[in-house]
């Protein structure tokens, strides 16, 4: 039994770090492996009370197996208890790509296609009748992609049984969450991000309007080597010269973690505004909502009950 185990285990549970399956090249060049081997070593299995855990692991590149399965099947198999919501739904997205069979590439579509206009054109001389040859040939397009297609066990069976294209287990409405969404912030501005970026913007943003601002300048995190940027920030830089930067007010909840990143002159962005238009000019009836629209996108301010002074009309 004992000997079984090590033979399958030797076999099949080894992870072998290759080009094909894991290693992907990150910054600086350098491969590693996308599934992080060398794993965590440990004497003993452990779950803390922040939920990490880990299996008895005395070589690294060891997958966790369940005895029963591989003594069983005898196939490599990699186990992980499912500790919180987030994993568990990954889990399952993945699985469910696997069984549906998403479709994921369909960059050799007009390959097959030139194949079939291909074998068209060679086979098509007993078709007098032009309308014929273009249902002949929109045929066998149809007939090249199909046969090359990928489907899944269950999308299979929907079709044989007559089921149609897609089954659905539950009854759908509409909930349209930006009106919630409006309210709420309504009721708590201090929950809108964008408004909360333009509120405790750096003093080098302080004369941007609002539309300069949102699309003139992005925000990044700090890299956490930032403060010894700071002291060599005098030295000679390699590379290109750095965007301008902005930090935010002490207030702002990432003043600490992101700043604000003024686009380089040239910059390709432009504003794609969601939601309603804007109120016309020329409606008396909206004439008040228009001028403090045209207010809050085009003049510096950061709040916006400044907007209107007392004195001004
Ligand atoms: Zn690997």
């Amino acid at each position: 039994m004992h000997d079984h185990e090590c033979r399958v285990v030797q076999s099949s549970q080894i992870h072998t770090c290759t080009r094909a399956t894991c290693l992907r090249f990150v910054r600086h060049g350098n491969l590693v492996c996308k599934r992080r081997a060398p794993w965590h070593l440990s004497v003993e299995e452990y779950v803390d009370e922040h939920g990490d855990w880990n299996p008895k692991r005395t070589y690294g590149f060891l997958n966790n197996y369940c005895l029963a399965i591989s003594m069983t099947i005898c196939c490599n198999n990699d186990i992980k208890p499912l500790t919180n919501g987030k994993e568990t739904k990954d889990a399952i997205w993945y699985k469910t790509d696997y069984a549906t069979k998403k479709q994921s590439k369909n960059n050799n579509v007009s390959a097959l296609m030139v194949k079939a206009l291909l074998y068209h054109q060679d086979h098509s001389d007993h078709i007098d009748s032009l309308l014929k040859h273009n249902h002949m040939l929109l045929f066998q397009c149809q007939q090249a992609v199909n046969r090359e297609m990928e489907l899944s066990g269950p999308q299979v069976m929907a079709y044989l049984m007559g089921w149609g294209d897609n089954i659905h287990s539950h009854h759908y409405v509409t909930l349209y969450w930006s009106l919630v969404k409006r309210a709420l912030l309504a009721a708590f501005p201090q929950l809108d991000q964008q408004h909360s970026r333009q509120e405790h913007r750096g003093d080098e943003l302080a004369s941007f309007s609002f539309l300069n601002f949102i699309v003139e300048t992005y925000e990044e995190s700090i890299p956490s080597n930032e403060h010894v940027k700071r002291i060599t920030s005098s030295l000679p830089q390699r590379g290109r010269p750095q965007n301008e930067r902005s930090h935010y007010h002490e207030q702002h909840p990432c003043s600490h973690t992101h700043c604000q990143v003024i686009w380089c002159k040239g910059h390709n962005t432009l504003t794609n505004i969601v939601g309603p238009w804007f109120p016309h000019c020329n409606d008396p009836t909206t004439h008040d909502l228009y001028c403090a629209s045209m207010l809050a996108l085009l003049t510096p301010w950061q709040e916006i009950s400044t907007l209107k002074e007392d004195n001004t009309t």
